[in-house]
This record gives C-alpha cells, structure tokens and sequence, in this order.
C-alpha cells in the first residue's frame, strides 16, 4: 500500500467509487460520511416480499459508460425499465385524463438489479483495507505547512489529500475553509444546481399489478401532484410497486397530506384498487439536509454543473471538489459521480507517483 494519507468526505457512490479505484491501484483512504448509513443520493429500501424501491437514483442509458463500465467490474446486472404500450396522459385540470399509445422505444432506460444501493453495497464491500466513517460531519478544512487538516464534529484528522464529493453547493456553504477557497470558486459553488435537490419521490407496493390491465403503471399529468408514474416492479417482475415524482413545492405537507393526494390522484386513473396497497414510501429530498442547501437566489436545473472549475485543484493543490454535479459528461446523474470519482482517483495516483 503506498502511504499517502487520503481522506474522502462523503459515503455516497463518487466518494465510495473513488475509494475504490485508488485501492484497486494500491492506496487507501478513509471516507467520512455525515449520514448513519451509506449511498447518499442512491437510497433503496428493501422490504420482505416487496419489490425493492427506490427514494433516490434509478434509471441509466447506454450513453451512461462510465457507470455501465463500473457495474460490469462489480458483475451487477441491469434491466429494461418497461414504460408498457399504453400510458395516462393529464394534460390540464379541465379535462379528463386520456389514454395514449406510446411509440416503441428505440433507447431504453435501464434499472439497476436488485435495486441501486446494490451498487454502493458492492462497492464497499470492495473496499477491504480503506475505512468508512458513519456518523462523521466534516465542519472545517484547515490547510497549514503543507498538510490539511479535516475536523468533524469530534475529531481531527491530518491528510495528504482530500477529497469532497459534497454536492458545490452544500460544501461551501456547510465547511469552513482556511484560508478561504477562492472567490471566483465560492461564486460558481454557490450557484451549482445539486440534481434532484428539491425532488419528493413517492410509491406505493401492490400484491398484484392492476395498472396492465387496461394501461401501464406509465403516466403523465400537468395537473398533479405527482407528475410522472412508472411502473416499479422488480428485475423478476414477481413484485409490484408503482413510483413516481411528486412536484417539489409539496415539501411543506405532512406525510399524511401527500400519502393522501397520491392516493387521491392515482384512484382517479386506476380506481379503488390503488387503495389495496402494501406500503407507501416517500423521500422529500429537500428536507434532508445533508443534500440541498437552498440557493441565494433562482438558478436553472443544472446551472454551472460541470464547470470547469472543478477540475482545478485548490489549498497547494491538496484539495479536490469532485462528485457528481462536477463531471463533465453527465453531470447530476451516477454516471457524472462515477466518471469525477475515475478523475480524481487518476490525480492522486498521478500526483504520487511524482512525489515518490
Ligand atoms: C430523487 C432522486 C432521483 C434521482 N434519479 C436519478 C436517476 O434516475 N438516474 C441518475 O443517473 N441519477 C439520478 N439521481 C442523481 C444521483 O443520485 C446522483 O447523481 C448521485 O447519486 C450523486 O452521487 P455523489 O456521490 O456525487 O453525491 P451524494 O450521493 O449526494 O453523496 C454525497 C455524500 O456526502 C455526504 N455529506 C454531506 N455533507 C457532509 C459532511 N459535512 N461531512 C461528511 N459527509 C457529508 C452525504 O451524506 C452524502 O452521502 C437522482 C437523485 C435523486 C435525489
């Protein structure tokens, strides 16, 4: 193992990824993670005899290499999402919701099996000699004589190189740097759209998918308040669930409230049948601060995601701002934190090399 001390803030899959490809060249890290539990944005839930549900990330493309690249070292299959032939389609509150047909579809979206936090299970797994830290906010990054030292809220550690794979936003307005980072930097951070930051995602699991029968678990609506549906049921399709997106200005409903329109809303497409369900499950992204920091001011999806920026190196080139909304392909998505966790790991195996 070579000796450089490496620390990564952050368990979910950049930070995790990261840690991976440095130890496959023979360094290891420790991460530090705020959350009790590893994944980040990545959250399946798994229950007994339901289909595993995804609160955070779930689909992939085949433009999505990087990911597809990793999920093949790991051996973690994927599947095709099935949007069905038939979907609902709302298009405005005065009219009754429609059914339309759905053309085939030449570029498919994929899920991953056994549910996305297979992925980040995986890759801890891997690590053997790295160290996850749970419980362990980073609140200060001090730089001096050449070292950086990380403090949580109750310790201290000294690194040779850090790592944040922290959404921009959340880093600079969370951690405390000394010396300050620059100003040109703390602008962008602070105006970088951290992907699905305000989304709320809702589903319910069902013994039986009634939804095929006479349309999909595929719907569209501009009336609300979910705006997109899909159906959710397992690799094995021996499991049902129906998940979708709630609009974000929800956040401020009691569970009870939203667990309601849901319902509410889906029995008018599918009937009384919708009300047999097993569970409901609900993220509202925005209320877990270790995501979304709200912004100064309006800034667009995807605003200043992959700035070139990110790329630079910063505290005597000890410090690096990786995670997903820095990638330069597909920043915000799982792709963009695998292909920025690739860059980094590749800096420091450079920069060392050069060291030694
Ligand atoms: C609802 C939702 C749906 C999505 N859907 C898709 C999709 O379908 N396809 C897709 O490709 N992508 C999707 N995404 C985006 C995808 O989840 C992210 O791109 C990816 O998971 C980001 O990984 P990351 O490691 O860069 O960041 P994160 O997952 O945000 O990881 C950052 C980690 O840092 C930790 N942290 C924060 N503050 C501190 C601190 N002070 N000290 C220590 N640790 C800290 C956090 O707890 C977190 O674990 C979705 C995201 C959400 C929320």
């Amino acid at each position: 193992m070579k000796n450089s001390k490496i620390l990564i803030l952050g368990a979910g899959l950049s930070g995790l990824a990261t840690a991976y490809y440095l130890e496959r060249n023979g360094f290891k890290s420790t991460i530090l993670e705020t959350r009790n539990r590893l994944g980040g944005r990545i959250h399946t839930i798994y229950k007994k005899d339901e289909a595993p549900v995804e609160l955070g990330a779930t689909w992939m493309g085949k433009k999505h290499t990087h990911l597809i690249h990793l999920l093949s070292n790991l051996k973690i299959e994927s599947f095709i999402q099935e949007l069905g032939k038939k979907a609902i389609y709302e298009p405005i509150s005065t009219s009754p919701p429609q059914m339309v047909e759905l053309p085939s579809n030449e570029d498919p979206s994929f899920r991953i099996a056994n549910g996305s936090s297979s992925l980040i299970n995986s890759l801890a797994n891997h690590l053997t000699s790295s160290e996850i830290i749970l419980n362990a906010k980073v609140i200060s990054i001090k730089s001096k004589n050449g070292i950086i030292e990380v403090n949580t809220m109750s310790e201290s550690f000294d690194a040779d190189f850090v790592v944040s794979t922290l959404p921009p936003n959340l880093l600079i307005n969370t951690i405390e740097f000394i010396p300050s980072l620059p100003k040109e930097l703390i602008q962008i951070a602070k105006n970088t759209h951290t992907w699905m930051g305000e989304s709320i995602k809702i589903c319910l699991t069902f013994d039986f998918p009634f939804w095929r029968k006479n349309s999909s678990g595929t719907m569209f609506s501009n009336v609300g308040p979910i705006s997109e549906l899909y159906d959710h049921s397992n690799a094995e399709d021996s499991y049902y669930a129906l998940k979708g997106f709630m609009n974000g200005s929800f956040y401020g409903a009691t569970p009870n409230e939203r667990q309601n329109f849901v319902l509410d809303q889906l029995s008018k497409y599918y009937g009384d049948e919708v009300k047999s369900f097993r569970n409901y499950h609900e993220c509202v992204w925005r209320l877990k601060s270790p995501t979304f920091y709200p912004y100064d001011g309006y800034i667009l999806p995807h605003q200043n995601n992959g700035n070139p920026i990110y790329m630079k190196d910063y505290m005597e080139g000890k410090f690096f701002i990786s995670g997903s909304e820095t990638a330069p392909s597909f920043p915000g998505y799982m792709d963009g934190a695998v292909e920025s966790a690739s860059i980094v790991a590749q800096k420091i195996i450079n920069l060392n090399s050069k060291m030694n």
